[in-house]
């Protein structure tokens, strides 16, 4: 760095050279393993211990961007916080947020996190793009949905994790058997829903449920 700079224009040098890529920390578990509790939990120490920039964002039905809350279903976790929402089916609106958000600091967002990962479209591109501009990147979500299969891209990020770095952590829940709930059994009207029932469904029910509890009626294999 050239001496003689001042202050404001090294952050602005800084931010123009190209950037060491970031960190990924995947956050996974099925339904009740308090992954958003954990996401809000890490955001916070960040901000509150490394002074980091964290933006929160949260993915939306939606298709403009506004002011949300993202808010653990665990009354007794780290609550809820402020977010960003962004179209979950476009989520490359938010990287106008965020540079948006860099402009307003006058520095690089340290670290972006995002609740809620498997409703993402382009999230593996979206998520690479991050760490590669040099962002260390927090995403929480299911790996997979009702049917046990693959829940969006969840499952592709932990190539992520290996190429650039970072960490897996698997959260757990329990079957109300006591063992390790492996599924998100999904309930309509308190009854196992069907293989063919749509993936994304308003006002379904879950419940975490081990192998031998996990009942999917219809399922071809
Ligand atoms: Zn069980």
């Amino acid at each position: 760095m050239a001496a003689g700079r001042g202050g404001g224009d090294n952050d602005l040098w800084k931010m123009m050279e190209t950037p060491v890529p970031g960190k990924l920390e995947l956050i996974v578990g099925p339904m009740r393993s308090n992954k958003t509790a954990e996401l809000l939990r890490r955001v916070e120490i960040r901000r509150q211990y490394a002074r980091q920039y964290v933006l929160l964002l949260k993915p939306s039905a939606d298709t403009k961007a506004a002011a949300g809350l993202v808010e653990s279903r665990n009354q007794n976790g780290c609550g809820r916080m402020e977010a960003v929402e962004f179209p979950a089916a476009d989520p490359w609106a938010a990287l106008e947020i965020l540079a948006a958000t860099e402009q307003r600091i006058g520095k690089r967002v340290e670290c972006v996190a995002l609740d809620e990962g498997q409703f993402v479209q382009d999230l593996f591109l979206f998520t690479k793009r991050l760490l590669e501009t040099g962002h260390d990147v927090m995403v929480s979500g299911l790996e997979l949905d009702f049917r046990g299969l693959p829940f969006g891209e969840m499952l592709d990020l932990s190539w992520l994790v290996r190429t650039y770095a970072g960490n897996v952590t698997e959260l757990v829940a329990y079957c109300s058997c006591g063992a390790k709930a492996l599924y998100p059994q999904r309930l309509i009207d308190g009854k196992p829903a069907p293989y063919e029932s749509p993936v994304i469904m308003a006002g379904d029910n879950y419940e975490p449920r081990c192998a031998e509890h996990f009942v999917l009626p219809g399922k071809p294999h």
